[in-house]
């Protein structure tokens, strides 16, 4: 059988390669660094994403459940100067968060994926850099991440993320809570996170991130006694430029993880997608027709969502703080009652996880007591309207896709 070559061996290369290695191909993956581990430079590390672990699982034909952490800490939720909890008695957490380790460790989900690989007779080759798309054979699934090298060659549209992080030894007393907060500091937002022994924080932008961002974050964390560590900055890039993404075939290569554009372009969630992406990615070198269809359903909603990013991102933080305050302390009477009308934008915003569509922020929308009948009609005219609307049965289609999945391949999870 022919040997299918991925260049990367980040999460989407990682089940592309497990899956058609199962499928009888021979499998190559070209990777730059010296061996696993994910993005050059940044791990280990540990991010934060909702997850349907049921599908996810179903989809990839893996169970990854020993290998990612359900987050049951609460959440706190900085904006300037207020601070939210959610979970453990504070207002109700209503989407699970899992946590997911990247890097070398044998905690890692990298390494996991990488001995599944391994034992499946999956060929590695490391510490080869590759400049150029077309240096590989057609029908090659480009699975970088988010290096700017293959965007620039397969002139994919693609925005700078700067930002800096740290990763020391966890402490008790960093385990007590996930912390996710926006301010002046960035366009984006801060957060930081302990388990498996590692405690991690993150600050980052999609425009270029200067000094002076991270003393403004340093004197935030520091009024809330949270200690500073040292920082390490980085720079990537993500292919949210453009409405044209996401897309699963560029230029004769089959596009996987990133790269294909499956990451979330509000709050850049990209792991739930890049799992989901390589086993599409696989798809696409056994059947591309129906590999075609199952990603159009995966990224349904991706455009919707990219509009709310693209509009968010071009307001500077100082109008956001006002706006917030203005909200906050002017009109939180009026917020209360009639902001359940808003669930629209909260829903597109949720719907841009690729995959993933049971809301992590709509739940928290809920209509007011008074408001309970009008919300009936106003959701009723929504309806309506969707239904009028191009792409109407996506929903209904990508229910129907999971629980194909799900039917197919839980009863098998345990013996793949
Ligand atoms: C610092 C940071 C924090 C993040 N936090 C979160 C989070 O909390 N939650 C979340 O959901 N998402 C998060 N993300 C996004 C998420 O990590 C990515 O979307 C996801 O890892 C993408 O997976 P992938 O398979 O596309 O690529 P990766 O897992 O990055 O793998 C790409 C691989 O390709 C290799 N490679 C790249 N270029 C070449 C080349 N030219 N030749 C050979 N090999 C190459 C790289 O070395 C790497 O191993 C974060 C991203 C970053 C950078």
């Amino acid at each position: 059988m022919k040997t299918v070559h991925i260049l990367g061996a980040g999460l989407g290369g990682l089940v592309a390669a497990i899956n058609l290695a199962r499928a009888g191909y021979d499998v190559l993956v070209i990777e730059s660094a010296k061996g696993i581990g994910g993005i050059r430079g940044f791990h280990p590390s540990l991010h934060v994403t909702p997850m349907d672990l049921d599908f996810v699982n179903a989809y990839t034909g893996l169970d990854i459940a020993g290998n990612v952490k359900k987050l049951d800490q609460p959440l706190r939720v900085g904006l300037w100067e207020d601070e939210y909890l959610f979970g453990k008695n504070r207002l109700p957490m209503k989407t699970p968060l899992y946590g997911v380790e990247r890097g070398t460790k044998e905690t890692s989900m990298d390494y996991f994926l990488y001995s599944r690989a391994k034992a499946l007779g999956v060929k590695f080759l490391f510490s080869t850099f590759i400049k150029k798309a077309g240096d590989l054979p057609p029908g090659s699934i480009i699975a970088t991440g988010l290096h700017p090298e293959m965007y620039k060659d397969l002139e994919i549209p693609h925005r700078k993320i700067e930002g800096f992080s740290f990763c020391v030894q966890a402490d008790k007393e960093n385990e007590k809570d996930i912390h996710v907060c926006m301010g002046d500091f960035a366009t984006d937002y801060y957060y930081s996170v302990a388990f498996n022994g590692l405690y991690y924080g993150l600050l980052f932008q999609r425009n270029p991130m200067e000094y002076k961002c991270l003393v403004e974050l340093e004197k935030m964390l520091s009024s809330k006694a949270e200690k500073v560590h040292k920082w390490v900055p980085f720079t990537c890039c993500g292919p949210t430029k453009s409405f044209r993404q996401p897309q699963l075939f560029r230029k004769g290569k089959i596009m996987g993880g990133s790269m294909a554009g499956v990451g979330d372009p509000v709050l850049c969630f990209g792991i739930h997608g890049a799992l989901l992406s390589g086993q599409t990615a696989a798809l696409a070198v056994m059947d591309p027709q129906k590999a075609r269809q199952e990603f159009s359903l995966l990224t349904h909603y991706y455009r919707r969502a990219w509009i709310i990013a693209q509009i968010s991102n071009q307001v500077p933080t100082k109008t956001r703080r006002r706006v917030y305050r203005f909200v906050r302390y002017r009109v939180p009477g009026l917020l209360a009652r009639y902001g359940y009308y808003l669930h629209p934008f909260t829903d597109m915003v949720d719907k841009g996880i690729p995959g993933y569509w049971k809301g992590y922020f709509s739940p928290y929308i809920v209509p007011h007591e008074k408001e309970k009948k009008r919300a009936a009609l106003f959701d009723k005219a929504l309806e309506a309207i969707a239904r009028l609307c191009p792409g109407k049965n996506a929903a209904e289609e990508l229910e129907a896709l999971k629980k194909r999945y799900i039917t197919q391949n839980a009863k098998h999870l345990e013996t793949i």
